[in-house]
């Protein structure tokens, strides 16, 4: 064998690890379902490729996940038959992290001194392997990729460095051991080398893994092997369904909302989503992945199904499993199924009228999702004109007279006389109010809704009305607001004036006028009807356009 090697972990991954050993986190139960998950996992990709890939070399006649106690060494091993890692894989995938937001991650936990706080940020962030650390002080693991012939040995007490190190020899699919710290209760509830334990771990949060999962030399399984989707909902604990939500989302929080469906006829399917309670940290990151996975007939074929999934709705996690489509169908042709496009419609429809039901519900959980994925779902208004209306009767925005309104709401509070319903856009809402545009709309008593999201300024350009009424920017155009012009007698005492300034700013504006729509302010910039805003225009030159 070649010799071993001493790698320095990453320096994101070493501050988690850190984290980790000095375990931050309270429920350190879940560093076995983080194992069993991962096991899951690799167990569905190397049987999908062994179905796809007739070549490949692999046994798939038992693929289990085991797990071995051994309670003199106090060590526990999680065994899998699955995909296996490359030597390159392992380096890449153990030693670094790749997630986005991991630096922002950090330093909010730098940041805060509160132990729940970080339990929090930590559960969101989701530390999958490395969580292996909270009950460990030494973690092995050996691994060998279907198909190649040498293994690869890993191992780590969680400090700075790893051994690394090529086997000849290794059974295919990877193990996991654990050197469990020594315990500081002598209680059942903490022993990870109790088999009760372990018989109970399992259970609670892997119960519905499609996989076996056995004590080692047992052949009856300890998980009931029920994929959660094709139950019927009235037989699913709430507790399954957040469970499976943790797995497929690899998020440590219960989710918002669960839909649960089923589409019959022709092109039968089922369908298990989740709305999350918070946003993960690469919600905005360019390759931020959608959240639906793809199974034909309990095979799992792909994550991130874009097919399934518009963009604005990528924050929504889950399974389809769809009973009539190849097993290696492509994203290319999936995006053009026929049958997909249909699935796809119905679970938009479906996704917004849970939020709608959610709206009228519940208006503080609807706040919660509002506040974490608002942004994202206005993004709708551009992508998904089919879907306009319900959109736009599930947008929060905030005005001149509430910290958060509906549009409907807005209508319902407009004053007589009123016919548009006005808005400004800008950066803050600070810098809105401020702003003298709204002088003359506030002297009326007119509500004015203030749009400070980067994605506003695009929308509103797009959605030209809400219930018959106009949208109207404050800031553009000749704005009316008593249907009459300034007196004739005022103008021609301002005309010197107005054509002065006309003259001296003749290089920066098209036009001086005199206006009805200040009250305090002697002047202010005005845009044309369909000029673009000067925050579109930041932002158009930040991309460099
Ligand atoms: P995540 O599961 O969220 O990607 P993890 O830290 O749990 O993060 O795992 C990191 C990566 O390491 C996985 O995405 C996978 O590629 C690889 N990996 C972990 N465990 C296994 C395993 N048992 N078999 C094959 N690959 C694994
Ligand atoms: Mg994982």
């Amino acid at each position: 064998s070649v010799s071993r090697e001493t790698l320095e972990f990453q320096a994101e991954t070493r501050q988690l690890l850190h984290l980790m050993v000095h375990s931050i986190y309270s429920n350190k139960d879940i560093f076995l379902r983080e194992l069993i998950s991962n096991a899951s996992d690799a167990l569905d990709k190397v049987r999908l490729e062994s179905l796809i890939n007739k070549e490949l070399q692999v046994d798939t006649s038992d693929l289990h996940i085991a797990i071995d106690v051994d309670k003199d060494k106090r060590t526990l091993t999680i065994r899998d038959n699955g995909i296996g890692m490359s030597h390159d894989e392992v380096v890449s995938l153990i030693g670094t992290i790749a997630k986005s937001g991991t630096a922002e991650l950090l330093r909010k936990l730098r940041e805060t001194t509160d132990a729940g706080a970080s339990q929090e940020l930590i559960g969101q962030f989701g530390v999958g392997f490395y969580s292996t650390f909270m009950v460990a002080d030494r973690v092995t693991l050996v691994t060998r990729k279907a198909g190649e012939s040498q293994g690869t040995f890993w191992e780590s007490t969680g400090e700075g460095t790893y051994e690394i190190e090529t086997l000849d020899e290794a059974p295919q699919g990877t193990a996991v051991t654990l050197h469990l710290k020594p315990e500081d209760r002598d209680d059942q509830l903490f022993d990870y080398t109790g088999e009760w334990k372990i018989r109970e771990v399992v259970k609670r949060y892997s119960d519905f893994i499609a996989w076996p999962i056995r004590m080692a030399g047992e052949e009856q399984p300890l998980n009931s092997m029920k994929a959660l989707w094709a139950r019927p909902r009235s037989e699913v604990s709430d507790d399954e369904y957040h469970e499976f939500y943790k797995h497929v989302s690899h998020d440590w929080t219960d989710p918002l909302e669960t839909i649960h469906m089923k589409g019959e006829g022709t092109f039968e399917y089922e369908a298990l989503l989740f709305v999350p309670a918070r946003a993960p940290f690469d919600l905005f990151s360019r390759d931020g992945k959608r959240g639906v996975q793809l199974y034909v007939k309990r095979v799992f074929i792909m994550d991130d199904c874009e097919a399934l999934i518009p963009q604005y709705l990528r924050f929504v996690k889950g399974v389809v499993d769809a009973h009539d489509l190849s097993l290696n169908i492509s994203r290319e042709i999936l995006q053009q199924d026929r049958h997909i496009q249909i699935v796809r419609r119905r679970l938009i429809k479906k996704v917004l009228t849970t939020l709608k039901d959610l709206k009228a519900a519940d208006g503080e959980k609807y706040t919660t999702f509002w506040s974490e994925f608002g942004r994202v779902l206005k993004e709708g208004l551009l992508e998904d004109p089919d879907n306009r209306e319900q959109l736009l009767d599930l947008i929060m925005l905030s005005s001149t007279a509430a910290e958060s309104t509906s549009l409907r709401e807005y209508v319902e509070r407009m004053k007589d006389g009123q016919k548009d319903i006005y808005y400004m856009t800008g950066t803050s809402r600070a810098m809105v109010e401020k702003s003298p545009h709204l002088e003359a709309f506030l002297a009326k008593g007119y509500e004015v809704l203030i749009l400070t999201d980067p994605v506003d300024e695009v929308w509103v350009e797009q959605v030209n009305e809400f219930d018959g009424k106009p949208l109207q920017s404050v800031a553009k155009g000749k704005v009316d607001l008593d249907g009459a012009e300034p007196p004739a007698e005022q103008a021609a005492g301002f005309e010197a004036l107005l054509t002065w300034l006309g003259e001296k700013l003749a290089d920066d504006v098209k036009e001086v006028r005199l206006s009805t729509r200040l009250t305090t302010s002697a002047t202010c910039i005005v845009g044309d009807e369909h000029d673009i805003t000067p925050t579109l225009e930041k932002m158009y030159r930040a991309m460099g356009q």
